[in-house]
């Protein structure tokens, strides 16, 4: 890969190539112009995307080609500030430009990353990545998706992506010091919601895996690898790596946080821990189940204008902000936005807890603050009382973390369900 001048940006193998000895340099070698489609059919053929040089609304850009007759062959460029101008060029090069307006960067180091993409084609079910999760994220895929599917207005994005995906779980072998997940009603193992389950065995029987599959597909594909009939002593170790996880757990969420958050609105808590707080929005960003986001449009020089959705924090003064000023102006507010959402108020929209316990937020705070901490914190002094007439503490309800078993929980995942919850997508 070069720099300026870079004519073929090589930036997906879509097919493993052989590998080669690492013998003498060849010598230089002269290619005809005229066959340099030669070059592109060869990468193409070995399973490259062949990103190159085109033009496009007047002006150079990087796009996949299939052929070198996309080449901005014949033209150049002029440039000075404020100025970009295309012209003909007598010289007929094929690359006889300077630079384009878009750098060949997103290619590298995606602006908006894609982290697994899957794709069903006309007989078969092609995943490029597939999710190995571990069951506190799991059921972070189920409140999600309650999220953008469990109401009235569903997210067609999120829909075909989950629909396209192939979920692994992989049962926890270890916990961090930061996990709580048992204290959400979770657990080391995953007990629905994905197509295969692996759990890691190594003992004296030897090491290897015992796979479940939780779908049609698990079982299809599970179906096709070298296995044996599950032993009593695979699950048994199995049951054993689940219960040694477990009990490496410490933290804990304390009970009927939900109840005692809706009480608390004015507690001191909130100034202490915004003094600490950085509204850097890392607890917001590393968390499983946050979705907040915001819509951004852009243009480039070459004419394109886009709409995109990023994720955003509601840890940002701006992410409330409506004409006048922020609803959330102070740090103290939005701690209090964002746990109370989490812990409490997602019921209300979701008919779930906000929370699974994965500790990420604990984790990645660079100012050390642990949720089950401050919950501890606010439990042990709750400082406002509502009356059972206030609306607030109506819609709590004394609700649980998560209603029914966290496998009815999990078993809405991939399937739609409308009207069953009536969330409205907003945090
Ligand atoms: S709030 Fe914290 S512990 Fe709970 S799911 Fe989000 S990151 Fe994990
Ligand atoms: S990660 Fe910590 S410091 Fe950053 S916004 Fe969250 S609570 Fe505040």
């Amino acid at each position: 890969m070069a720099v300026q001048g870079l004519s073929l940006v090589l930036v997906e193998r879509r097919t493993p190539s052989a590998t080669v000895d690492s013998g003498e340099a060849a010598s230089a070698r002269t290619l005809p112009a005229e066959r340099l489609d030669d070059l592109v059919a060869a990468l193409r053929g070995r399973g490259y995307r062949v990103v190159a040089p085109v033009l496009r609304e007047r002006a150079v850009s990087y796009r996949e080609i299939e052929s070198a007759a996309e080449l901005p062959r014949g033209w150049t460029d002029r440039q000075e500030a404020g100025t970009y101008r295309l012209e003909r060029d007598p010289r007929d090069l094929y690359f006889g430009f300077t630079l384009g307006a878009q750098s060949w960067k997103p290619y590298l180091f995606p602006p908006r990353l894609r982290l697994w993409t899957a794709r069903r084609s006309q007989d078969s079910f092609e995943v490029s990545e597939e999710l190995q999760v571990p069951p506190c994220d799991l059921a972070a895929i189920a409140v999600q998706h309650r999220v953008f599917l469990g109401g009235p207005h569903h997210d067609p994005d999120y829909r075909r992506r989950r629909e396209l995906t192939l979920i692994v779980a992989v049962t926890c072998g270890q916990a961090a010091a930061t996990c709580f997940c048992t204290s959400m009603g979770l657990g080391p193992r995953a007990e629905a919601g994905f197509d295969l389950a692996l759990t890691e065995l190594r003992d004296e029987a030897g090491h290897r895996f015992l796979v479940e599959a939780g779908s049609k597909l698990g079982a299809e594909i599970l179906a096709e690898l070298p296995t044996r009939p599950a032993a009593r002593a695979d699950q048994e170790g199995a049951e054993r790596v689940t219960a040694m996880t477990g009990a490496q757990i410490t933290r804990r969420m304390p009970p009927g946080i939900a109840d005692v958050l809706r009480r608390s609105y004015t507690h001191p808590r909130w100034d202490e821990v915004a003094q600490r707080c950085l509204a850097c929005t890392n607890c917001t960003l590393v968390c499983p189940t946050c979705f907040c986001t915001a819509v951004e449009d852009t243009t480039d020089l070459t004419g394109v204008a886009n709409r995109d959705r990023r994720w955003d924090s509601c840890f940002t003064s701006q992410h409330s902000y409506i004409h006048g000023g922020s609803v959330q102006a102070s740090t103290a507010s939005r701690y209090r936005q964002w746990m109370t959402h989490k812990l409490s108020t997602w019921f209300d929209q979701f008919g779930t807890s906000g929370c699974v316990g994965c500790g990420r937020c604990i984790a990645w705070c660079p100012a050390a603050i642990d949720i089950t901490e401050e919950a501890a914190t606010i439990a042990a002094s709750p400082q406002e009382i509502r009356t059972p007439g206030d609306p607030l503490a109506k819609r709590v309800g004394g609700a649980p973390r998560f209603p029914g078993s966290p496998r009815s929980l999990l078993r809405g995942v991939g399937r739609v369900d409308p009207g069953a919850v009536p969330g409205d997508g907003t945090c």
